[in-house]
């Protein structure tokens, strides 16, 4: 299972993550998003990702919205905007990392 991590890097910059109420994050980015979704959202020219912050969201979907936010974020630092607005394929990733990392296992020792 992962923790959502504080911040990360895509190509050698740094992204922060933030769990934010709606109506801050609306605020705090404005129009400069590539994608304000119902949970969540990435924002390329600040390297930022925030999640929703509900007390009614489970941790599952909590999580699965971070690797959607992410893949966001990949997209738009790889230069696919078409893809960054791709929806299903963001979903479709995001459901596969998810699924990825919860039922890796051991590991494989590559000497
Ligand atoms: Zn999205």
């Amino acid at each position: 299972m992962i923790d959502v991590p504080k911040s990360f890097n895509l190509a050698g910059r740094k992204w922060c993550v933030y769990f934010l109420d709606q109506d801050a994050a609306e605020k705090q980015y404005g129009g400069h998003h590539d994608d304000l979704d119902a949970s969540g959202l990435s924002s390329s020219r600040q390297a930022e990702l925030y999640i929703v912050d509900r007390d009614d969201e489970a941790e599952e979907y909590r999580r699965i919205t971070f690797w959607h936010e992410l893949v966001h974020g990949m997209l738009s630092t790889l230069g696919r905007h078409e893809s960054t607005h791709d929806e299903v394929l963001v979903d479709g990733l995001a459901y596969m990392l998810n699924e990825f990392d919860k039922t890796r296992r051991g590991k494989t020792n590559l000497d």
